[in-house]
């Protein structure tokens, strides 16, 4: 049987308003996430990945706005519910962690007081108890003397340990859903791929869902098992990970596949996405990709193509498919 949705998203438009009006940052995004699964959005800078977990997490703040879709968790309408509702759900059953730990943590507060902050908020607990917790949390995360770091204020950890703390604390609680934004991107290769082996331990011990914000396909090949490809505010393709790399259907997937080095070829050169991704007001008319497209259709400049069924549990925002006879949804 299906397992059912733990977050669903359906149409999201995140709008942010300037002197020249409303601008769509988001723009009819729609993908759920099943309990216990990793679902990374990938995309260049500016595509639209961050506005979208801002958004679900409701931590988009003015001149930005939600201003049309559901967003539908664990049985609650996050659209519809209050501040006081949606701050009792962040850090508890909805947590997220940052690309810069330092920017994120308060640096006139030790890590035990942060931790142990999120633990007494939640939880109906003692300030012992809550010590004790979030001792056992930093060694839960590879921190050599926890308890001295308790006591330890941000600055004085380097950067691999205060992405751990930062694991720490959005774990605390046993979220349902995590949202990991870039969540190694600040760190250096080897502490990379410990802070990924780390993450993808722990959710797999509580049966947290991840929904990871990256540009690295090495972290996707890594860590998930569904992959959304976003453009310009939209979804253009979404499958798992597996059929991604191997069967890769937008010309921009394709794209960014071929310029990712590859570990058992030797390339001179590596080709790229000619152009760049365009500005809301350099938006073109029909496939937002179409100018930098190299299979480009007539077509393509005139109408903006829906999502098609590829083949099955395999979504394509692009006219190719619709000749290829995949069924609009
Ligand atoms: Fe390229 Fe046309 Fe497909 Fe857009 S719809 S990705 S321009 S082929």
């Amino acid at each position: 049987m299906e397992k059912e949705a733990l977050l669903s998203v359906k149409g999201l438009r995140t709008e942010f308003y300037t002197e020249h009006g409303a601008i769509p940052s988001v723009n009819g995004v729609t993908f759920a996430i099943k309990r216990g699964e990793t679902v990374a959005v990938v995309g260049e800078s500016g595509c639209g990945k961050s506005v979208t977990s801002l958004s679900i997490m409701g931590l988009i703040s003015a001149p930005g706005k939600v201003v049309a879709g559901e967003i539908q968790f664990n049985g609650k309408d996050l659209t519809a519910i209050s501040d006081s509702e949606y701050r009792k759900l962040r850090g508890n059953e909805l947590s997220m962690i940052f690309q810069e730990p330092l920017t994120s943590l308060n640096p006139l507060f030790t890590i035990g007081n942060q931790l142990s902050e999120v633990i007494l908020l939640h939880q109906n607990v003692t300030k012992a108890e809550a010590k004790q917790q979030s001792i056992d949390m930093l060694k839960k995360v590879g921190i050599p003397r926890a308890e001295q770091v308790y006591r330890s204020y941000p600055h004085s950890l380097s950067g691999g340990m205060r992405q751990r703390v930062m694991i720490a604390i959005a774990l605390a609680c046993s979220p349902k859903l995590l949202i990991a934004d870039e969540p190694t991107t600040a760190l250096d290769v080897t502490i990379q791929a410990q802070i990924l082996h780390l993450l993808r331990t722990l959710v797999k011990e509580n049966g947290t869902a991840i929904l990871l914000i990256t540009h690295d396909l090495g972290v996707v090949a890594e860590m998930a098992d569904t992959v959304i490809v976003m453009y310009a505010g939209q979804v253009v393709e979404q499958t798992d990970v597996v059929t991604l790399f191997e069967q890769p259907a937008h010309p921009y997937t394709a794209g960014l596949l071929a310029s990712t080095p590859k570990i058992d070829e030797h390339q001179q050169t590596l080709p790229s996405i000619e152009g760049t991704v365009p500005t809301p007001d350099t938006m073109p008319t029909g496939c937002r990709f179409s100018p930098r497209c190299p299979k480009a259709m007539a077509r393509c400049k005139q109408e903006a193509p829906p999502m098609f069924e590829a083949t099955k549990g395999h979504y394509v925002r692009c006219w190719l498919f619709d000749e290829k006879g995949g069924a609009a949804v």
